[in-house]
């Protein structure tokens, strides 16, 4: 057929006269005259229908289509209020472009099965939704950088050193050396550059070794990290608060329709882009968690899953956790100058119970404290001493932050699992296909 094809939502807009579409069978059920033909694209759905004498010369092959072969359909569209998006296509030619074999999913799989097939379940109309928004995310991250004067710049993925702790260290073989790993994060080679960039983002994949299941941890995500030359720690909440505001505000204009699909309930997204965060220190939330909920956690023990979901519960907004116990944070914190057991570290909690979004800092200026804080977790500083030539030549105040996309997309979407929120996901036990 040499027609202009369109898609499925544009032939709904157009809502009559002649269209040419292309996709794949969703749904089908058949009768001695008719076929109905729910055809999927990236856009929508629609339901077709074909007569039999219409097609007598094709009907054999027509009645014999199962559902995902993918086709070509010229027809009349109209209104029906009884199809499932509000219109249908009468069909005057079809083209069947490929068969389908039995297709091998259905309701009754178990997530084993279901992660085994993830190629086919890609295709959902949810998968479908969620990687159109994780689409709208990532664009609304870079558009965010971008508008805000920020360069774009790629650490390397073999590292040398480690940033997040050992536990969640991924080591590589290479070519017979120890010691290169998969970065845990872009930080330790950010810090250099911003004295060329000053302010520079990524969004690149980060890997930790997380040996415990959750519902918020992969081995390998996407992480959106940016770093700022001459910036205090007010500076690096405000650029977190914005840019979640930025991305949430995005997919709210941008991704209806699929909010919609997902059946999640705007109205908890909104104030996050109408309301100020909610801004505490570790020192407030243990109180907070000992009057209102009546969890005592003792000070120096970094906040669990349940404290923190404890937390987000009490909010319409993110939760800004600062100074944290020095102990449970990481060596390139900054101290702060009046309290020297806490950090100018940051988290931000996420509503509904999604856990952390944001991890951030302003960074240690002190030379020999990063060495000290380095030795005390077993690790040798002459490894990191291109990272501490930042703090030799030219050192300036500075920080920066990590936001993991996948956490975002979790919430965003309302899933039930960050695993839904990237299309292949790697745990301790899913790497295939
Ligand atoms: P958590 O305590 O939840 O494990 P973290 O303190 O290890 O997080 P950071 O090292 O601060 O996290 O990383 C920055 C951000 O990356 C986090 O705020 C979170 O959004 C995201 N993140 C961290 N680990 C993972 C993971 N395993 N899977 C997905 N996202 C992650
Ligand atoms: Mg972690």
């Amino acid at each position: 057929m040499s027609e202009k094809f369109i898609s499925i939502s544009e032939a709904i807009k157009q809502n009559k006269g002649k269209v040419a579409i292309r996709g794949w069978i969703y749904r089908e059920r058949g009768s001695n005259e008719f076929k109905f033909l729910v055809i999927r694209d990236s856009s929508d759905i629609i339901q077709c229908v074909l007569k039999k004498e219409k097609f007598k010369k094709q009907w054999e092959d027509i009645d014999k289509l199962q559902i995902e072969a993918s086709l070509e359909i010229i027809g009349q569209i109209k209104e029906d209020k009884r199809a499932p998006t509000g219109y249908e296509i009468s069909a005057e030619k079809i083209n069947i472009v490929g068969l389908s074999e039995s297709f091998p999913i259905n309701k009754d799989l178990n997530e084993e099965l279901l992660g085994d097939r993830r190629h086919l379940w890609l295709r959902s109309r949810k998968m479908t939704a969620i990687l159109k928004i994780r689409s709208t995310i990532f664009g609304a991250i870079h558009e965010y950088f971008r508008k805000n004067n920020f360069y774009e710049y790629q650490s390397p993925i073999f590292q040398s050193v480690q940033c997040e702790g050992g536990s969640t260290l991924f080591s590589v073989p290479y070519f017979g050396q120890k010691g290169v790993f998969l970065a845990q994060t872009w930080q330790l080679y950010a810090e250099p550059a911003i004295f060329s960039l000053e302010k520079i983002y990524t969004i690149a994949p980060s890997f930790r070794a997380e040996k415990s299941k959750t519902s918020r941890h992969l081995t390998e995500y996407w992480h959106a990290e940016m770093e700022v030359a001459w910036a205090n720690f007010e500076d690096i909440l405000f650029y977190g608060e914005e840019l979640i505001k930025h991305i949430v505000k995005k997919v709210l204009d941008e991704n209806k329709e699929e909010l919609k699909i997902l059946e999640r309930d705007v109205k908890k997204l909104e104030p996050v882009i109408n309301k100020k965060f909610v801004r505490m220190t570790y020192t407030e939330a243990l109180k907070l968690l000992k009057e209102k909920a009546n969890m005592n956690i003792e000070w120096g023990k970094d906040l669990r899953t349940i404290e923190e979901d404890k937390l987000s519960s009490m909010f319409d907004v993110p939760i800004m956790i600062t100074n944290y116990p020095k102990i449970v944070k990481a060596f390139y914190m900054k101290e702060d100058s009046k309290d020297k057991k806490v950090v100018h570290g940051v988290d931000f909690i996420a509503p509904e119970g999604y856990g952390e979004i944001i991890g951030g800092s302003e960074r240690e200026s002190d030379i020999e404290k990063i060495k000290k804080n380095l030795i005390e977790m077993g690790e040798d500083p002459a490894n990191y001493e291109f990272y501490l030539d930042t703090r030799k030549y030219g050192s300036i105040p500075h920080g920066g932050f990590g936001l993991g996309v996948e956490r975002v997309i979790a919430w965003i979407c309302g899933l039930d699992t960050i695993k839904d929120a990237i299309p292949f996901p790697r745990t301790m036990t899913r790497w295939k296909p």
